[in-house]
């Protein structure tokens, strides 16, 4: 059976995610699609030549009887009741990243989910999917490294929007290393604080670039993470794990080396829907063969919450200066251990 998808925002990430589930992943088709601008729908719907209908309002394309499974790709502020009114609906929902605004927004759709029954959500955070990432968990869960001590990571971006705020850096950008993190070192964020070093002159006024966030898990593990989204240079992704028998870092995205007047040289992307390609596709079509079979495996609401927690407290570091607890309630065993 060809699975129905719909899919609600079809902007960057959206026209990305309706072009891999046509025309690259296999099992499933888009047949329904909504955007705020609807030029934009049939912008996309006819430069790849679909046969989808076109909705105005993405509540239309959750209760379209024929659509059965969704995508949420639209603007962070509209996940959360977009992705309640699937799970009401019963329907498999993939949401992007972040799940909601806010930890008690995430937690309304937990809630809705467990009222549910059963599982339907899934958080689109690509980076468990990423080779890279999969490497250095194998890594670090065979123990070549022993016990982790410590990890530097950092987000860079080339450049960002007029519109692109300093709380943004938390919940639009590092909220991915809040996820991948937790997953790498099977732990949970105990305490963080924000620091600011200079701020680049090549920030916009308002946006304070670059931040320092730091952590301490609850099994006392430190972790900096250097968020940077002006950096200029490339779209840039880097996390180094300090064990005590040894040191893992994350591969470099291969490339090719080019030794050329007394210089050798590598590429550095700069468009992150080049540098997780590959994770999205595997993310994507891992989501389609879990709803066929009934059973969702990927990121949870639950672990879409637990990045939203933390995400919070980063949101009131940033504020306070100040260590801020970071308050995690028990998993549900629905959620599994
Ligand atoms: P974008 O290019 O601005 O696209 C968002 C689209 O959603 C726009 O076309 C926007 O229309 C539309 N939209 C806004 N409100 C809507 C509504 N109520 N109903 C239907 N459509 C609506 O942003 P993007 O980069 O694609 O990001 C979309 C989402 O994906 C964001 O939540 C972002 O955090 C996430 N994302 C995730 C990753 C990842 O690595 N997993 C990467 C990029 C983005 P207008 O432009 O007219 O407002």
């Amino acid at each position: 059976m060809t699975l129905k998808l719909g899919v609600i925002g079809c902007g960057a990430i959206g026209r990305e995610h309706i072009r891999r589930c046509s025309k690259v992943l296999q099992g499933a088709e888009v047949i329904a699609v909504s955007d705020i601008n609807a030029q934009g729908a049939r912008d996309v719907v006819n430069s790849l030549g679909l046969n989808a209908e076109i909705y105005a309002d993405g509540m239309d394309v959750i209760n379209a009887p024929q659509v059965d499974a969704i995508l949420v790709t639209s603007w962070d502020p509209t996940h959360e009741a977009f992705t309640l009114a699937a799970v009401a609906a019963g329907k498999y929902v993939f949401c992007e990243k972040p799940l909601a605004m806010s930890a008690e927004g995430c937690r309304r759709i937990v809630d809705a989910e467990m009222t549910q029954g059963k599982r339907l959500v899934q958080v689109g955070f690509m980076r468990p999917y990423d080779s890279g990432y999969q490497a250095l968990k194998k890594v670090i869960d065979r123990g070549d490294i022993g016990e982790l001590l410590m990890l530097h990571c950092a987000h860079r971006n080339q450049s960002v929007a007029e519109n692109y705020t300093t709380d943004m850096a938390i919940t639009n950008t590092l909220i991915h290393e809040l996820d991948v993190l937790r997953w790498l070192t099977d732990d949970d964020y105990k305490t963080v604080q924000v620091v600011y070093p200079r701020t680049t002159t090549k920030s916009h006024s308002g946006l304070k670039d670059p931040q320092i966030v730091l952590f301490e898990t609850q099994k006392g593990i430190r972790i900096d993470v250097e968020i940077f989204v002006n950096c200029s240079y490339g779209y840039d992704i880097q996390c180094e794990v300090v064990g005590e028998d040894g040191i893992a870092r994350l591969p470099e995205p291969s490339s090719i080396q080019l030794r050329k007047e007394a210089r050798l040289a590598n590429t550095i992307l700069t468009d992150w829907k080049d540098r997780f390609i590959d994770a999205y596709d595997v993310e994507l079509q891992a989501f389609i063969n879990d709803v066929k079979a009934d059973r969702l495996t990927g990121p949870s609401a639950w672990d879409g919450f637990a990045a939203s927690v933390a995400a919070d407290a980063c949101l009131r570091a940033q504020q306070s200066a100040a260590i801020e607890p970071v308050s995690m309630p028990p998993r549900p065993s629905f959620y599994g251990n």
